[in-house]
C-alpha cells in the first residue's frame, strides 16, 4: 500500500485507469471519489486482517454490539485521519489537480440510524477501535435510511434516502459467511430424533457485508457487520416465488423512521429477528472454528443489546444451543444469561416494546416456545424469592395480557442491565424497574453516555483543535480528561479572545450555510441559540417556540423592550406519522416567516429551521452554538448526547435537570450552566397529585395567555385551525409535558443567558470551562467503564 505522496499518486492513477478504462484527466468526479474510498478501505485491510488474526491467536474475549441502528456519519476523512494518511492524500490529490474537499462532499451519510440511540452506537464503535478493544457491531443493511427531509411551505415532506445510490465503498460482501434465517411454519415433535422440529418454514438467506472500523493511532481495526436479505437456496416449495421474493426484498428495504414508538409491526419484528439470528449463527460458527465447543461461548463472547430491539437474541441463542447444538435447558441458560447484557434507553411508556403473542408465535413459532419456557421458569424464580408473588407478577411478567414484554425478557435473560445517565438509572432502579431491581439487585448499573471527542471536537472543529494544540498540546486526543488542562487558561484574556474568534469563525461558516439554504441573512454577532434533535413532545421544541413568540409579542407591544440580538436555530426530523410533531415544525417555520420579515424586530430576532438534520449537519452546527437548548421535561430524556457535543464545543447549556444535563451541571457548577424548571421529583409529584391544571397557569399569567392565544387567533397562519391541535394539546389535554409550568422559569433563565452574554470575558471563560470539563463525556470513558465493569474485555495486543 502507499506510504508517501508519490506512491499514493501512482496507485490512485493506476486504479482510475484499471477501474474505468480512461486516463485520470477524463475520469468523472464520482469515479475519482469511488476510487479514493476503495483505496482507503484497502489501505485499512491489512490491519483489519492482522487484528482478526491476533484476536483469534490470543483467544481473547470479544464484544459484539447488537443494535438496529448505527448512525455513523461520513467515513472518508475520519478514516484517512485515523490511518494518519490525510495530509499525504490531500497533497497527492492537489498535485493531480483534484481538490480533496470536492470529493469529501460527494459522500452521503450512511442511512443506518435514526437519532441518539444510533449515534451512540457509532461513537462506541469509534472508541472501541481507538482504545484497541475487540468490539464489533451487528446490524441490518438498510437499502433506504430514514427519509430525507424537505421543507415545503413550512411543512415537512419526506423523500427516500438513497444513501447507496453510488454504492457503499466501505463494505465487503462475504457470501461465504451467509446463513439462513427461518420464519413462519410450525413446530412438530419428531419421534425419530426425540426433538422438536420447525417445519414448513420460510428460509431467507442472510448475507453479511463487513465494514472496517478504523481506530485512531492504532492498528486495531474492528468490524461493523451489515446483514442483507437474499433468496435462499432452500426455496420454500409451498410459496409463490414472486410473493417470496417480495418478502425477501422488504426485510432490508427501510429503516423505521420512529425511534420511540412501533410501526410496521410484523415487518419490524422480522427485521429484528433477522439480524439477531444471523449475527448469533455467525458468532457460533466462528467460535466453533477456534474452540470446537460452545461450553465456553460466554467466556469468549459478550453481547450488548442496544435497547430492546435485539432482545430476541436471548430466546434465539437458547434455541440454537438446544435445537442445533444438543444442550439441555440449564446449561444453555447458563451460557445465554452470562453472554447477554442489556442497555435500557427509555422510560417513556409508549416506547417500551411489546409484541402481541399471536404475531410472535406465528412468525417465530420455536422462538416463542423458548420465551414461554423462560417465562414459566421465571415465575418459579419469583415465587421462590418474594413473599408477595402475585403483586410482583404485575410488574415483571414477560408474557402478560396477550403480549410479550421485551424489556422484561431482556432483564431476565441478561447478566447486566444498565441505564444511560445517573438520573435515568436511578429512576429505573427506584421506580420503573423497581420490582426487578429487588429481584436482581446486582444486575443494575449505570453507564453515563458519551460521545467521541475525535469526531465531535478534533474532526468537526479544527479551529478549536488548533487553539487547544497551542495551549494544552494534543495529548487530550488520546486522554480526553486532559482537556482539564485548559483550566489554567480560562482567565487568560488572549485565550478568551482567541476562543471568541474561533466561535465567530464557526458561526460565520454556519451563517453562510443558512444564507445559501434558507435565504436568511443572520447576524454573526447575535447569540446563536440552537436546538437540534429529533422532534418529540417531551423534548419540548414547543417551549422554545413559546419563548420566541413571547419575545416577539413583547417587542411589538412595548417599544422600550429590547433584547440582545438572537438567532434561534432549529433542526429536527419528525416521524412521518407523528402529527403533533409535524405541526410543531410548521409552527416554527410560520413564526420564522413572520418574525424574520418584520422590520421592527428582524434586527433582534431571527428564526431558522435547518432541514434534514443529520450527522454531517450536526458537525457544522455544534461548533457554531453559543447556547445549547436541552429543555426536555425532567425525567423524560434518558441521557441525551447532543448536550455533550455542544458542551465540548464551548456552548452554554440551557437545560432542565434531566438526563446527562444533571451530570454536566454537576461538573461545571451553577456559574457555568443555566438550569431552570421543575426537577424530575417535582414533575412526578405534580403528576401524582392530580392537581396540575394548565388553565390555572394560563389564567394567572397574562403574558403566557397572549402567547398561547396566538396559536389560534391567526397570528401565525391565515387559518385559525392550523395550530389548533397544539393549543388543544396544551390546554384541553392538560399539557402532558408541563410546558406551562416551566414557562416562567424558562423566560427568566433566557434573560440570565442574555445578561451573561453581555460580559464577553466572563462568557468566554464560561465556554472554556465547559470545554475543559467535557472530557468526562468522551465515549472513551464510557467504553472503558463498559469494558471493565460489564464486558471484561482487554485491548488487543498488537
Ligand atoms: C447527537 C445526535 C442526536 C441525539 O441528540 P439528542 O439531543 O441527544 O437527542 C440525534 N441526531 C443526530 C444526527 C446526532 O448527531
Amino acid at each position: 500500500m502507499f506510504k508517501n505522496k508519490e506512491e499514493f499518486k501512482t496507485e490512485f492513477t493506476k486504479r482510475i485507469i484499471e477501474g474505468y478504462g480512461r486516463p485520470l484527466k477524463e475520469a468523472h468526479i464520482t469515479e475519482k471519489f469511488m476510487v479514493l474510498e476503495k483505496l482507503i478501505r484497502d489501505q485499512a485491510a491489512i490491519n483489519w486482517a492482522l487484528t482478526k488474526e491476533e484476536v483469534q491467536d490470543s483467544q481473547q474475549k470479544q464484544m459484539t454490539y447488537f443494535s438496529m441502528e448505527f448512525l455513523i456519519g461520513r467515513l472518508l476523512v475520519n478514516n484517512m485521519m485515523n490511518l494518519g494518511v490525510y495530509d499525504i492524500v490531500k497533497e497527492g490529490l492537489a498535485d493531480l489537480d483534484i481538490n480533496i474537499h470536492e470529493l469529501e462532499e460527494l459522500e452521503s451519510d450512511p442511512g443506518l440510524g435514526n437519532g441518539g440511540l444510533g449515534r451512540l452506537a457509532a461513537c462506541f464503535m469509534d472508541s472501541l477501535a481507538s482504545l484497541s478493544m475487540p468490539g464489533h457491531g451487528n446490524t441490518l443493511r438498510y437499502q433506504y435510511g430514514l427519509f430525507k427531509q424537505k421543507i415545503v411551505d413550512g411543512y415537512q415532506t419526506e423523500i427516500p434516502d438513497q444513501w447507496m445510490s453510488i454504492g457503499n465503498m466501505w463494505e465487503i460482501r462475504k457470501p461465504k459467511h451467509a446463513v439462513d434465517v427461518r420464519f413462519w411454519g410450525k413446530v412438530i415433535w419428531d419421534d425419530s430424533t426425540g426433538r422438536f422440529k420447525h417445519v414448513d418454514a420460510e428460509c431467507i438467506r442472510a448475507v453479511p457485508y463487513d465494514m472496517p472500523i478504523i481506530g485512531n493511532e492504532t492498528t486495531v481495526t474492528n468490524t461493523l457487520r451489515l446483514w442483507d436479505a437474499e433468496v435462499s437456496t432452500n426455496i420454500p416449495t409451498n410459496k409463490d416465488f414472486r410473493q417470496y421474493s417480495q418478502e425477501v426484498n422488504e426485510i432490508c428495504q427501510n429503516l423505521y423512521p420512529d425511534d420511540s414508538t412501533l410501526a410496521g409491526r410484523t415487518l419490524r419484528l422480522k427485521q429484528q429477528y433477522f439480524f439477531v439470528s444471523a449475527g448469533l449463527q455467525a458468532l457460533i460458527k466462528s467460535h466453533l472454528r477456534t474452540y470446537k465447543t460452545l461450553d465456553n461461548f460466554h467466556e469468549k463472547n459478550v453481547i450488548q443489546l442496544n435497547d430492546t430491539h435485539p432482545v430476541l437474541a436471548i430466546p434465539e441463542l437458547m434455541r440454537l444451543l438446544i435445537d442445533e447444538h444438543d444442550y439441555d435447558w440449564e446449561d444453555a441458560w447458563d451460557i445465554v444469561s452470562h453472554t447477554m447484557a442489556y442497555t435500557n434507553h427509555t422510560i417513556l411508556s409508549e416506547a417500551l416494546e411489546k409484541w402481541p403473542i399471536d404475531t410472535m408465535r406465528a412468525l417465530l413459532p420455536r422462538v416463542y416456545m423458548m420465551i414461554e419456557e423462560i417465562n414459566r421458569r421465571f415465575i418459579g424464580y419469583v415465587k421462590e424469592h418474594v413473599s408477595n408473588p402475585d403483586e410482583v407478577f404485575n410488574h415483571v411478567l414477560i408474557i402478560k395480557d396477550g403480549q410479550v414484554h421485551m424489556a422484561h425478557l431482556a432483564i431476565v435473560g441478561s447478566f447486566s442491565v444498565n441505564g444511560v445517565a445517573r438520573l435515568h438509572t436511578d429512576i429505573l432502579i427506584h421506580q420503573e424497574m423497581k420490582a426487578f431491581a429487588e429481584l436482581y439487585p446486582t444486575k443494575f448499573n449505570n453507564k453515563t453516555n458519551g460521545i467521541t471527542h475525535r469526531r465531535w471536537l478534533a474532526y468537526a472543529n479544527p479551529q478549536l483543535k488548533e487553539l487547544l494544540h497551542d495551549t494544552i498540546g494534543d495529548h487530550w486526543i488520546k486522554e480526553p480528561d486532559e482537556l482539564e488542562k485548559l483550566m489554567a487558561y480560562v482567565d487568560d484574556p488572549d485565550i478568551q479572545k482567541r476562543f471568541m474568534q474561533v466561535k465567530r469563525d464557526r458561526k460565520r461558516i454556519l451563517a453562510r450555510y443558512i444564507q445559501k439554504n434558507n435565504g436568511i441573512l443572520v447576524n454573526v454577532d447575535s447569540i446563536f441559540d440552537i436546538q437540534v434533535k429529533r422532534l418529540h413532545a417531551y423534548k419540548r421544541q414547543l417551549l422554545n417556540v413559546l419563548h420566541i413568540i413571547y419575545l416577539y409579542q413583547e417587542m411589538k407591544r412595548n417599544p422600550e423592550f429590547r433584547i440582545y440580538p438572537r438567532t434561534f436555530i432549529f433542526g429536527a426530523k419528525a416521524a412521518p406519522a407523528y402529527f403533533f410533531a409535524k405541526k410543531v415544525i410548521k409552527l416554527i417555520n410560520s413564526v420564522a416567516d413572520v418574525v424574520n420579515s418584520d422590520p421592527e424586530t428582524s434586527d433582534y430576532l431571527k428564526v431558522v429551521f435547518l432541514e434534514n438534520y443529520g450527522v454531517t449537519l450536526a458537525e457544522m452546527i455544534m461548533p457554531a452554538a453559543d447556547v445549547s437548548e436541552q429543555i426536555s421535561t425532567a425525567g423524560k430524556e434518558a441521557s441525551g448526547t447532543g448536550n455533550m457535543k455542544f458542551m465540548m464545543n464551548g456552548a452554554l447549556t440551557l437545560g432542565t435537570l434531566d438526563g446527562a444535563n444533571v451530570e454536566i451541571h454537576e461538573r461545571v457548577g451553577d456559574d457555568y450552566c443555566e438550569i431552570f424548571g421543575l426537577t424530575a421529583k417535582e414533575v412526578d409529584s405534580l403528576r401524582q397529585s392530580g392537581q396540575y391544571n394548565a388553565w390555572d397557569y394560563y389564567n394567572n399569567n397574562i403574558k403566557l395567555k397572549f402567547v398561547v392565544d396566538s396559536l389560534v387567533d391567526g397570528s401565525w397562519s391565515a387559518s385559525r385551525e392550523e395550530f389548533r391541535i397544539i393549543f388543544e394539546e396544551l390546554m384541553n389535554y392538560n399539557d402532558e409535558y408541563f410546558l406551562l409550568a416551566d414557562f416562567d422559569s424558562y423566560i427568566k433563565a433566557q434573560q440570565d443567558v442574555e445578561k451573561r452574554y453581555l460580559d464577553k470575558s466572563a462568557w468566554a471563560k464560561m465556554c472554556l470551562i465547559n470545554i475543559a470539563k467535557s472530557g468526562f463525556f468522551s465515549s472513551d470513558r464510557t467504553i472503558k467503564q463498559y469494558a471493565d465493569e460489564i464486558w471484561h474485555i482487554q485491548p488487543v495486543k498488537k
